[in-house]
């Protein structure tokens, strides 16, 4: 395992698409724990491969209480409300803005087993999956903000 740098908002590797993976080996279950504890080093709670530097569709996330969570090929099949809250995003340190997210998700994915995975999420955890799978198709959230905040507004607790 290893604690990845963490790329910034102007690498071109977080404005492409990222491609789905083929074939789950070795190497990409050794990816995603990189990517779990790199996000936990930089206290996140969501970390795309896009942002270090990984142009495939693997996310992991942890909404709370150390539910780690990795996904591989993730996509969004049903999208349900709006609401509007505050985030923040590692590869955008400092600043944060109000975005309009889904209030309830359903994810379709894979997990490292390989196994097809469903996930319903509300509130938090859905707008950290919704920022992730952002990530995989190149969108940042200062694309979504309607409103950007003052600096000593944030928190860091937020950082997707
Ligand atoms: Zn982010």
């Amino acid at each position: 395992m290893a604690i990845r740098k963490i790329l910034n908002g102007n690498h071109a590797a977080l404005r492409s698409k990222a491609v789905p993976v083929k074939k789950i080996n070795r190497a990409v279950t050794a990816l995603l724990e990189d990517m779990a504890e790199t996000m936990y080093a930089y206290k996140g709670v969501g970390l795309a491969a896009p942002q270090i530097g990984i142009t495939r569709q693997l996310i992991v996330l942890d909404p709370g209480e150390e539910r780690l969570i990795k996904l591989i090929n993730p996509r969004l099949v049903e999208m349900e409300g709006e609401e509007l809250a505050v985030e923040g995003c590692l590869s955008i340190p400092g600043v944060y803005g109000e975005v309009p997210r889904a209030t309830r998700v359903l994810v379709e994915a894979l997990d490292p087993g390989a196994k097809p995975r469903r996930i319903e999420a509300t509130g938090f955890f859905a707008r950290i999956l919704q920022h992730e799978i952002d990530h995989l198709q190149g969108i940042l959230f200062v694309d979504r903000a309607v409103r950007f905040l003052d600096p000593e507004e944030g928190s860091e607790e937020k950082q997707i």
